[in-house]
């Protein structure tokens, strides 16, 4: 099977079309021809990484940490204030100084804004893609 895409999400539960388990965290492939099949986590790594050779695995594993650290990133800018956000920003991978306390942005909310809509989800799109990438099929 070529793949053409990987993205991985929560969901209500729904079956995997490998094994038939009850899964809610998704792995979605599509194939290059367009079809789109559901695996947990488990089938995932036995059906796309397991034969992998150590060189290739290292490179998706990377991916698979960028991709986790995106959406850790989505999760914290989900529920952060303004004043959390202050104290800590270099926490959260912006680049902030006194003068410009929501660098391009003139306010927190339409740095957040930026963060949930444009920033992190092509984050995590360049780190899918550099998963498929990253795969020999
Ligand atoms: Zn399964």
């Amino acid at each position: 099977m070529k793949i053409r895409q990987i993205s991985f999400y929560r969901s209500n539960p729904i079956r995997c079309d490998c094994c038939g388990q009850s899964i809610r965290n998704v792995c979605e492939i599509t194939a290059a021809d367009g079809t789109i099949i559901h695996l947990g986590h488990d089938c995932y790594r036995k059906q796309i990484t397991d034969g992998l050779s150590q060189l290739q695995k290292t490179k998706v594993q990377d991916a698979e940490r960028a991709i986790r650290h995106w959406e850790d990133q989505k999760e914290v800018w989900e529920t952060l204030t303004e004043d959390a956000y202050l104290k800590a920003a270099w926490k959260y991978g912006v680049q902030a100084s006194e003068e410009y306390p929501y660098g391009a942005s003139e306010s927190f909310e339409e740095l957040r804004e930026w963060m949930l809509q444009s920033l992190i989800p092509a984050r995590i799109k360049r780190a899918e893609a550099e998963l498929v990438r990253s795969l020999p099929c």
